[in-house]
C-alpha cells in the first residue's frame, strides 16, 4: 500500500541515492533526501526534496531523519570500490552504527517499507575463486565468509533488518547490489568502481595523447557489471512487492576487466596500450549474479546491455575530465 507520507532516502548525495531521489520524485513521492556530505558536494541535488545534511552514525540524527516517514531507502554507507575497502575495513565495518541507530530508532515506527541497500561482498569468497564464475544465488551467503570489513558489515546488517521483520513486524526488503554503474557516480578520488576507473583513464588518454593504460590485475578477473537505471527499477520492484527475503540486484553479463577495457577504448575510439598492475587490489576472482530467484519473485531482472550502459557512462566521465582539464 502506498501513502502520501514522506519518503526517507538517506545517502540521497552519492551515486544511487541522488538516481533514487530523481526517480522517487519523477512517481510523485514527497521524499527527504539525508547524506553526510556538504550540498555541494551532492552528487545530484534536487531542489523539490527536502534536503537535509546530517551524520546518521548519530541517534539523535537517525530520529529526526525518520519523523512522519512512511517508508525508508537506507543506502548510506562510508565505502567505495575494491581500492577503498580492501584499505578502510574499520571505517566500512563502523557502517553498523548507522544501520543499528536507523532501525532501532524505528522500532515502533509504522513503515510501508524499509529497503536496505545489501551487497555481492556478502558472498564467500571461496565461491568466487574461479573466472568462470558460476552465478551467486541468496542461499549461498551461508555459510557466512564474507569480504573482511564492508562483507561482514553488511551481512550482519542484513540480519538486523530481518530480526526487526521478526520481530516488530517490519516490511523489510534487502537488495544485493552486484556492481553498479552510471554516470552522476564516483568516478575519481580513490573510492570509483572499476567502469568508472576505466571510463575515466581511457577518457584521459583520449584527452592527453598519451594512448596507455594500467590496469589492475591481469585483467582476466570477471565481474557483471549493472547499469544505475536497472539498479534504480529493481529497487523499486523489489521494494513495492512482499518479498522480505535478500535478493540480488544485478546483471548476469559477465566480463572480464579485459573486456570491459575492450568496450571502452571501443566506444572512444581509441586503440591503448595496456600495463598490468600485478600488485593492485583485485578483489574476488570472478563474481556472477544468478538471477533466478529475482526472476521467480518479481518477474523481472536487470538487463540493459554493458555496452549501451558503458556509453552513457563515457560520455558523462568524459565530460568531467574535459571540464577538470580546462
Ligand atoms: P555512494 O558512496 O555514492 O553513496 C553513499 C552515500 O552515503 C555517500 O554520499 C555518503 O556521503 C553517504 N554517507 C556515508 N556515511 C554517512 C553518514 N554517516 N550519514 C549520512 N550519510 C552517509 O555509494 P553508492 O554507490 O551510491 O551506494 C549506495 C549503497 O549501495 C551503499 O549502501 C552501498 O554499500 C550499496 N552498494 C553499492 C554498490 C555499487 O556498485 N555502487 C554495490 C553494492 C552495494
Amino acid at each position: 500500500m502506498q501513502t502520501d507520507r514522506t519518503v526517507l532516502v538517506t545517502g540521497a548525495g552519492g551515486f544511487i541515492g541522488g538516481h533514487l531521489v530523481a526517480r522517487l520524485l519523477a512517481e510523485g513521492r514527497r521524499v527527504r533526501a539525508i547524506d553526510v556530505k556538504p550540498l555541494k558536494r551532492w552528487y545530484q541535488h534536487h531542489e523539490a526534496a527536502e534536503n537535509v545534511v546530517a551524520d546518521l552514525r548519530h541517534r539523535v540524527a537517525c530520529e529526526h531523519a525518520i519523523v512522519e516517514v512512511g517508508a525508508v531507502y537506507h543506502l548510506a554507507s562510508d565505502m567505495g570500490g575494491m581500492g577503498f575497502i580492501e584499505g578502510n575495513k574499520w571505517a566500512c565495518m563502523v557502517n553498523v552504527l548507522i544501520d543499528t541507530h536507523l532501525l532501532d530508532a524505528l522500532r515502533n515506527h509504522e513503515l510501508e517499507a524499509f529497503f536496505y541497500a545489501s551487497t555481492a561482498c556478502v558472498y564467500p569468497a571461496g565461491l568466487q575463486d574461479e573466472t568462470e564464475a558460476l552465478g551467486l544465488r541468496e542461499a549461498d551467503a551461508y555459510p557466512a565468509d564474507p569480504e573482511d570489513g564492508y562483507g561482514w558489515q553488511k551481512l550482519f546488517a542484513e540480519r538486523l533488518c530481518l530480526n526487526h521483520r521478526d520481530d516488530f513486524g517490519t516490511p523489510i526488503r534487502v537488495g544485493r547490489y552486484h556492481n553498479v554503474y552510471g554516470p552522476k557516480g564516483t568516478w575519481r578520488g580513490g573510492r570509483e568502481k572499476a567502469p568508472a576507473a576505466i571510463c575515466r583513464k581511457v577518457a584521459e588518454a583520449v584527452l592527453t595523447g598519451r594512448h596507455e593504460i594500467d590496469i589492475w590485475g591481469d585483467g582476466e578477473q570477471t565481474r557483471s557489471f549493472m547499469f544505475v537505471d536497472d539498479g534504480i527499477e529493481g529497487t523499486r520492484r523489489l521494494t513495492n512487492s512482499n518479498v522480505t527475503t535478500p535478493l540480488n540486484i544485478g546483471s548476469s553479463e559477465m566480463v572480464t576487466i579485459n573486456g570491459l577495457v575492450d568496450i571502452v577504448s571501443t566506444i572512444a575510439g581509441v586503440d591503448l596500450e595496456r600495463t598490468h598492475d600485478l600488485s593492485a587490489p583485485q578483489g574476488v576472482r570472478g563474481r556472477n549474479s544468478d538471477n533466478t530467484l529475482i526472476k521467480a519473485e518479481l518477474g523481472w531482472s536487470p538487463s540493459i546491455p554493458l555496452r549501451a550502459g558503458l556509453e552513457r557512462t563515457y560520455e558523462w566521465i568524459f565530460d568531467r575530465v574535459a571540464e577538470n582539464r580546462a
